[in-house]
C-alpha cells in the first residue's frame, strides 16, 4: 500500500491533522469491526483500514534519537533489501529514515536507533474494546436506549452507543488498554556498510520487545557534505580554491579526503587532480572508487604596492633567464623581434 493509497482508505487528504487522522480511524473501525459489522469484506475492510492508518502513523512519527558509535561486530548486520516483506500479523515492520553523514555512507558505520513504534492493538484490532458474554448494561441487551425529545412525551428509541446496538457488554481491551494502540519502545545497534547510497533501504532482522517482533526498514539519506559532492555517476568530487603562486610553483597543499587532511603536490599544467581509490565505494562494500579534486588557483587582487613589487622583481629575473636561452621560445622570440627591429631601422633610413 503506497501512501496515497492509505490517505485514500481513510478518505483523507494528505495534509490532513494527526488529530483528524486519528478521528476517521476510529470512525471506520467503529464502521467496519466485525464484532459489529456482519458484511462479509468486513473483516477484509479493516485490515485495510488499520494498514493504511499504520502506514501514515511511521510516516507521521518519522525516527527517534539517533545515536553515532564507533564500529561494533555485535550490531545487527542489515541487508539492504527491495522486495517488500510477506505482510504477517505477529511481525511488525517499523519504516523509518536514517540520516548518515557522507563519510559515514563512505567508509561505513554503527548507530543506536531509539524510537517509538505504534501499532494497531492486535487484541481489539484497535477497536479498544471486548465483547463480553453477557448483556450490555446500558440496554440491558435490548440494544436500544429510550430518550425524551424536546417536549417530554415523546419518546425516541436510539440505539445503544455503550455496545453500538448489539447489546452486548463491552470492556477495555487489557492488552492496549482501551486505546487501540500500542506503542513500543525499541532500541537497535544497527551496522550501516559502506557505500550506502541516497534512498537505499536496509532490513534490520527483527528483534522481540514483549510480546511484539520488531524489524526495521530503513530508508537512508545522505547529509549534504560542506566540501563533497557525490555525482550522479557515483564519482566524489570537491573543488578547493588554492593560492595561484603555489599553483604556479607546484607547491604542496592540504587536501581534505574522506578519510582526513591529506598532503598533496600541486602541478602547474593541471587544475584536476584524480585520488585513486579514495573515493565512494563503487559498490555497497566494494572496493572504493577515484575521488577528484579540482582546483581553482586565486591570484591576489593587484592594489599591494609590496606585492607588486615582488612580482616585478621575479618577472624581471625569469625574463633575464629565458631571454638568454636561445633553444627557450622567449629567447627565440627576443632574438627574432630585435632583427625586425633593426632592419625595419634601416629600410627607414635607406628612403
Ligand atoms: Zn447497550
Ligand atoms: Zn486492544
Amino acid at each position: 500500500m503506497d501512501t496515497q493509497e492509505a490517505y485514500q482508505e481513510l478518505g483523507l487528504d494528505p495534509s490532513a491533522s494527526d488529530a483528524q487522522l486519528k478521528a476517521n480511524w476510529r470512525r471506520l473501525v467503529a464502521t467496519w469491526h466485525p464484532d459489529r459489522n456482519a458484511a462479509s469484506n468486513a473483516g477484509s475492510r479493516m485490515q485495510s483500514i488499520n494498514k493504511a492508518y499504520q502506514h501514515i502513523r511511521q510516516l507521521r512519527d518519522g525516527g527517534g534519537e539517533d545515536q553515532n558509535e564507533s564500529s561494533d561486530s555485535s550490531a545487527d548486520a542489515a541487508a539492504p533489501e527491495t522486495a517488500e516483506a510477506e505482510p504477517d500479523t505477529s511481525r511488525k515492520t517499523h519504516f523509518r529514515k536514517v540520516r548518515l553523514s557522507m563519510e559515514d555512507a563512505i567508509l561505513g558505520c554503527t548507530r543506536t536507533l531509539r524510537g517509538h513504534f505504534t501499532h494497531v492493538c492486535d487484541a481489539c484490532l484497535g477497536k479498544g474494546q471486548r465483547v463480553l458474554a453477557k448483556a450490555c448494561g446500558t440496554c440491558k441487551g435490548s440494544g436500544a436506549v429510550h430518550k425524551t425529545a424536546l417536549f417530554g412525551w415523546l419518546w425516541n428509541e436510539e440505539s445503544c452507543t455503550d455496545c453500538g446496538g448489539d447489546g452486548r457488554q463491552r470492556a477495555p481491551c487489557d492488552a492496549c488498554e482501551g486505546s487501540g494502540e500500542r506503542t513500543v519502545a525499541y532500541r537497535r545497534r544497527v551496522r550501516f556498510p559502506a557505500g550506502l547510497r541516497e534512498g537505499h533501504v536496509l532490513s534490520v532482522p527483527s528483534s522481540h520487545h514483549g510480546d511484539v517482533e520488531l524489524g526495521l526498514e530503513l530508508q537512508v539519506e545522505i547529509e549534504p557534505h560542506p566540501l563533497f559532492t557525490l555525482d550522479g555517476d557515483g564519482v566524489l568530487r570537491c573543488e578547493m580554491p588554492v593560492n595561484g603562486y603555489a599553483w604556479m610553483a607546484a607547491r604542496w597543499v592540504e587536501v581534505p579526503t574522506p578519510d582526513g587532511l591529506q598532503q598533496m603536490r600541486l602541478n602547474r599544467d593541471a587544475l584536476v587532480y584524480r585520488l585513486n581509490g579514495q573515493g565512494f565505494p563503487t559498490t555497497l562494500r566494494g572496493p572504493r572508487g577515484d575521488y577528484m579534486v579540482r582546483v581553482v588557483p586565486v591570484f591576489p587582487d593587484q592594489d599591494d604596492p609590496a606585492q607588486e613589487a615582488l612580482l616585478d622583481q621575479l618577472i624581471a629575473a625569469t625574463t633575464r633567464t629565458t631571454a638568454a636561452d636561445r633553444n627557450q621560445p622567449m629567447g627565440q622570440w627576443q632574438r627574432r623581434m630585435k632583427r625586425w627591429n633593426s632592419s625595419t631601422k634601416e629600410s627607414a633610413r635607406d628612403d
